[in-house]
């Protein structure tokens, strides 16, 4: 298809080492509307950020592409949108009233505060002063319902999705006529007052939630669990992140929560270390089984295959939305030296790719090239997210779009005007294609699927 290919003279910088830091992710989100601090000019409020034009299209794409693989990709699995506000029982049932708690120590010298759990040393570790006892705290934020701020009208923010998707178990089971086994799948914002937030967007007070609740027969829990294992372990990896910089954590059984009878993480290795991306529960039937009992409705299911009632086990995958944005953000940080000069590209999956593509007419004072240009996107920006930008020399303009990830830079030239060609440069090697006008839009189509 290609009767060209060039690309502009590129090396990898031994000195810069492209080792990627947390301050690079944060000052490149800011500097190119990725995340901004919230209230930024109110000073901020501390850990908490705001998705720009390029973030909040990059966060659509990961939670496109989990919805994708878990909902669209299968027969066995449903979408749900439940309320953030719930009845206050549910939270009773669930056991966060009484149990979601992280344990809180204060520096008696400094006044910092830390997750007891957190901490290595016995001593505070940024000053080294004495610390106090350790207080439980529950995580929970509160609010009222209606006018009058009593015990009776209090409601929570939920601390995490997967509520709203037990409640419904029996609405969905019914209305879309599912046999087990089946899952319920749910994106949505969830809150907690955490104790020591940071990290940029990987631990907030107000983040994003992807949660599944499998439904399988009680002793075919096992053989599920390790399937979901895998399968969202591959998930990370077919969207890009690098298999070296994944593992898995299986919890051991005194961090196992008691109802649980197993349960791992799946961690990647962000600058400040292994953390948590994804847990993967077995939950047996507690949730079900509690609720059942605090609603006084039967959540049991007849299993017509051998004519027994049961309460179904449950297999709960439950990742984050932000986490996730940001692994793959900082997994695609680039950074390496072209004709010369440094530069830094994000080598997102062109699916996770805030801009698909960049239309750049090489001249802009020549009214045809700039005429075929915009018509070029105006076609293409009917299937994606692309742009039409002309407001600087091509090689400043493919720098700024090497440094958000758009994956294709169209470059009209007047040579276009005569063959009706266009030249197609690619963002990681910077190899170029000349291809004909009228294919690039099957061109960009197929390079997406075929990544
Ligand atoms: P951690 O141990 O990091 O506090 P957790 O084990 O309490 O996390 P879960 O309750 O299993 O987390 O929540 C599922 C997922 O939700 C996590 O894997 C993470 O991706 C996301 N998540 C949880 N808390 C936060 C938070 N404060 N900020 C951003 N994402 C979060």
């Amino acid at each position: 298809m290609s009767d060209e290919k060039q690309c502009e003279e590129r090396q990898t910088p031994a000195a810069a080492g492209g080792e990627v830091t947390m301050d690079k992710i944060v000052s490149l989100c800011k500097r190119r509307g990725l995340i901004f601090p919230s209230s930024e000019i109110y000073g901020g409020l501390g850990s908490t950020w705001d998705y720009g034009p390029l973030g909040v299209e990059l966060k659509n794409n990961v939670k496109r592409a989990w919805w994708q693989s878990v909902v669209y990709e299968r027969d066995d699995m449903e979408g749900l949108d439940a309320a953030i506000l719930m009845h206050p029982r549910v939270w009773e049932a669930s056991g966060h009233v009484e149990s979601f708690t992280d344990p809180l120590v204060d520096c008696k010298e400094c006044k910092k505060r830390f997750r007891a759990d957190h901490l290595t040393t016995e001593r505070c570790p940024e000053c080294g002063g004495e610390l106090t006892e350790a207080r439980q705290f529950n995580l929970m934020f509160r609010t009222h319902i209606g006018p009058v701020e009593d015990s009776a009208s209090v409601v929570y923010l939920r601390p995490e999705t997967a509520q709203g998707i037990f409640v419904n178990f029996e609405n969905v089971r019914e209305s879309m006529r599912r046999k087990l086994p089946f899952g319920i799948a749910q994106i949505g914002k969830a809150f907690r007052n955490e104790i020591t937030p940071g990290n940029f967007t990987f631990r907030t007070r107000e983040f994003e939630q992807m949660e599944i609740e499998y439904f399988v027969k009680p002793g075919e829990d096992e053989t599920w669990y390790d399937y979901w294992v895998q399968e969202r372990f591959a998930w990370y990896q077919r969207y890009g992140i690098r298999a070296g910089k994944l593992r898995l954590r299986p919890h051991a059984k005194d961090e196992l929560a008691h109802y649980a009878r197993a349960c791992v993480d799946i961690e990647y290795l962000f600058p400040m270390g292994w953390s948590e991306l994804e847990g993967i529960a077995n939950r047996t039937d507690y949730d079900l089984r509690r609720h059942s009992e605090f609603s006084g409705k039967d959540l049991t299911y007849f299993d017509e295959t051998d004519r027994t009632r049961y309460l179904p086990y449950v297999i709960e995958p439950s990742a984050g939305a932000d986490r996730a944005t940001l692994a793959f953000l900082i997994d695609a940080y680039r950074e390496d030296v072209v004709a010369g000069r440094e530069r830094v590209y994000l080598a997102l999956h062109p699916a996770l790719a805030p801009i698909k593509a960049a239309v750049l007419p090489l001249l802009r004072n020549r009214p045809e090239v700039v005429e075929m240009a915009r018509r070029l996107h105006a076609g293409l920006r009917r299937r994606w997210k692309t742009i039409y930008t002309d407001t600087a020399g091509i090689g400043r303009l493919y720098r700024r779009q090497d440094e958000v990830g758009t994956p294709f830079c169209i470059t009209v030239d007047v040579q276009s005007l005569e063959d009706r060609q266009v030249t197609v440069r690619h963002r990681d090697t910077t190899l170029q294609d000349r291809i004909p006008l009228d294919r690039v839009e099957a061109y960009i189509e197929e390079k997406l699927e075929s990544a």
